[in-house]
């Protein structure tokens, strides 16, 4: 079914989504929705296309064909910023923290009105920006850390306080690419908890591989092979697709 022209009540409706990198298509026709409240996972062999997707949703790269559609606003000719303003956050892979700031301070920097560094140097902190660094700290499980120098701070401790910056702007669709990479057990456990609480009110979707995890958090799982949509559905649902099995052993 087509909602080419027409509203939904999709957070994001991407059809016939294609992008080519000199001839060869990382992303061909893929159709994909998102509901506002829900988090989904995608999984899918190395060079699937899954971090090429966030780049296209974000805006770092352009589609070649397709369109995506953020609560039914085009998206595809806006600029990166343009989507951050309109509430789209993405983690990449590497965390980008302010490493000689305290936790405190990289969260207020991340409160849209203190955008650059030295801008929030010179930003006083209102009750606002109090009352939600104070929110934020407390779902990103940090709140007992807010003075400690974030450099300090443990490799998933890191990776929770780049998300608690995403949150910040209280993004209405949030993409987080391999969250748990490099994460102990105890962090891994401490993560599922994480965005099950950030989940609520937003859509958020995660591209992990370790299915443990997977298993974990996922509702709805979208399996994409080759730059295409191979499977969709429930965890038992896909694990059990002949399709998804099939591409799994031959890697
Ligand atoms: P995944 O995240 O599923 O492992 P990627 O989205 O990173 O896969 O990559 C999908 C395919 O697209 C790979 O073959 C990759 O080499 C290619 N690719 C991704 N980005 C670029 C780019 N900017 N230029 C050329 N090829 C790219
Ligand atoms: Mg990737």
């Amino acid at each position: 079914m087509s909602t080419l022209g027409s509203n939904t009540d999709f957070a994001l409706a991407i059809e016939d989504l294609s992008v080519a990198f000199d001839g060869f298509k990382a992303i061909d026709a893929l159709t994909l929705y998102i509901d506002r409240n829900e988090l989904r996972v995608i999984i899918g062999p190395n060079g699937a296309g899954k971090t090429t997707l966030l780049d296209l949703i974000c805006g770092k790269t352009r589609a070649t064909e397709g369109s995506i559609k953020f609560k039914n606003e085009e998206l595809t000719r806006l600029p990166e910023h343009a989507r951050v303003r309109r509430g789209i956050g993405r983690k990449f892979q590497t965390p980008s923290i302010y490493e000689n700031l305290s936790v405190f301070k990289n969260l207020e920097v991340s409160y849209p009105l203190g955008r650059s560094v030295l801008g929030a140097m010179f930003f006083r902190c209102t009750d606002a920006v109090l009352a939600r660094v104070q929110v934020v700290a407390e779902e990103i499980g940090l709140a007992g850390m807010l003075e400690m120098e974030a450099g300090l701070l443990s490799h998933g401790q890191k990776q929770w306080l780049e998300i608690g910056m995403l949150l910040m702007q209280e993004p209405e669709l949030l993409m987080l690419d391999e969250p748990i990479a490099g994460m102990s057990a105890r962090e891994r456990d401490l993560t599922a908890e994480l965005l099950k609480r950030i989940c609520k009110g937003r859509a958020v979707i995660v591209i992990e591989h370790d299915m443990d995890f997977v298993e974990k958090i996922a509702d709805k799982v979208t399996v994409m092979h080759q730059g295409r949509i191979l499977a969709e559905g429930s965890m038992d649902k896909v694990q059990n697709d002949p399709k998804v099995i099939d591409v799994y052993l031959g890697h």
